[in-house]
């Protein structure tokens, strides 16, 4: 789609389009606002539903890239496969899992790298550098190789191996600090203002491309849809899929809006926290979890993701690692589902609502796993 402008979440200020830019100047998240005038009444499910079922089947909704630079493995058109068991033990009438750890590289960060990387391709970026929990590092270090792009990932000291070794195989510089996630994006910020190489990571291109995981359900769901379970970091992810859902409704394709449930951790539970004291800003924390993938102390989408909440008529979860690891072990035993602890934080904090009973029994649930359990396999020699 043709983009109108850039826009700050906090401060609304408006950045010309032509603008390479990740944060506004007072700091805070901006996104992508599309000139939809253009497209209303011409994306329909005909013409979708021509194409194959994968993540550039909705390539209305993506910022405009040319095809020739387009830097992709299929990502998405991921399974979404019914609970044989776990609905049954917690008396969920239609629970389903959408499985994101299918993707090239075993988390749904693919679907934001093949945007993300084919505009720096096309812009010409020779080198690419980017902070990461590890999945982001894995998918973003897998689309530099495939376009010949050089990269460089920082990453926090307690990466897990497995993701590390990902990011050396496709041939990245990783780079380990002596801390965690936010100093790892504070380095990378640094290098690319001294260097002026192509900063990647949760920027406006990556949620635009993390949309499609809302798509593909609302699409194989036809918009029926009650709650849509996403654990958050950052709160990319969650921030991208509710801006896809608003935008297909404004198509026309969906008529209704799910509510959203965002799962943070105990130990970084910066989001959540303010949308339990009703603030609209995000005070930082030093995290304290095992759920690696999830622990960004100062989350860069935080505002988008909070407000995704409320906008939604969703809510804030907290889970603790126990509470993670024994939802992981579920995942593994009753729905052959193996899923790294930080995508099973979903699955913990959708069980934690509906036993306290805020879930009407035939709601239609839709929980995200988020990443594979092959990528820590340290988990089952080391028990919580
Ligand atoms: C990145 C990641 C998340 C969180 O996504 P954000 O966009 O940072 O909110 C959740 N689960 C897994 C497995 C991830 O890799």
């Amino acid at each position: 789609m043709r983009v109108k402008y850039l826009q700050c979440v906090r401060c609304g200020r408006k950045y010309p389009r032509e603008e390479i830019r990740y944060r506004c100047d007072c700091g805070d998240s901006i996104e992508l606002v599309y000139d939809y005038s253009a497209y209303k009444g011409k994306v329909t499910w005909d013409i979708l539903r021509q194409r194959t079922f994968c993540h550039w089947r909705y390539r209305e909704f993506y910022p405009p890239l040319k095809s020739s630079g387009i830097i992709t493995m299929h990502e998405g058109g991921t399974a979404l496969i019914r609970s044989r068991n776990i609905a049954k033990d917690i008396g969920c009438g239609d629970l389903m899992f959408k499985m994101e750890s299918l993707n090239p590289t075993g988390s749904f960060k693919d679907r934001g790298s093949t945007i993300e990387i084919s505009q720096a391709y096309e812009y010409g970026a020779k080198t690419i550098v980017c902070a990461s929990t590890g999945n982001m590092g894995a998918s973003v270090a897998a689309y530099c190789g495939r376009g010949n792009i050089k990269c460089t990932i920082y990453v926090p000291e307690d990466t897990p191996r497995i993701k590390l070794l990902q990011m050396e195989a496709h041939g990245a510089r990783v780079v380990r600090v002596k801390g965690d996630y936010t100093l790892a994006a504070n380095l990378a910020k640094k290098e690319y203002e001294e260097k002026g190489v192509y900063l990647a990571g949760d920027y406006p291109y990556r949620s635009e491309g993390e949309k499609s995981v809302a798509l593909e359900i609302m699409d194989v769901l036809d918009g029926d849809l009650d709650y849509l379970v996403v654990p958050m970091g950052n709160g990319t992810l969650l921030h991208g899929m509710w801006k896809g859902i608003k935008e297909m409704k404004l198509f026309g394709l969906i008529d209704r809006l799910p509510k959203i449930l965002g799962v943070q951790a105990e130990g970084c539970n910066t989001i959540v926290r303010s949308y339990f004291e009703n603030k609209d800003s995000i005070e930082p924390v030093h995290p304290d979890t095992r759920m690696d993938a999830i622990a960004c102390g100062d989350p860069l989408d935080g505002l988008w993701a909070l407000r995704a909440l409320k906008e939604s008529g969703g809510r804030g979860i907290l889970v603790s690692d126990v509470d993670a690891q024994c939802a992981k072990e579920m995942l593994a035993r009753e729905e052959g589902i193996f899923a790294e602890i930080s995508g099973a934080a979903s699955l913990a904090g959708f069980i934690k609502v509906h036993n306290a009973g805020l879930i009407p029994e035939d709601a239609r649930v839709v929980v995200l796993v988020t990443g594979h359990g092959l990528k820590e396999p340290e988990f089952f020699e080391t028990r919580i």
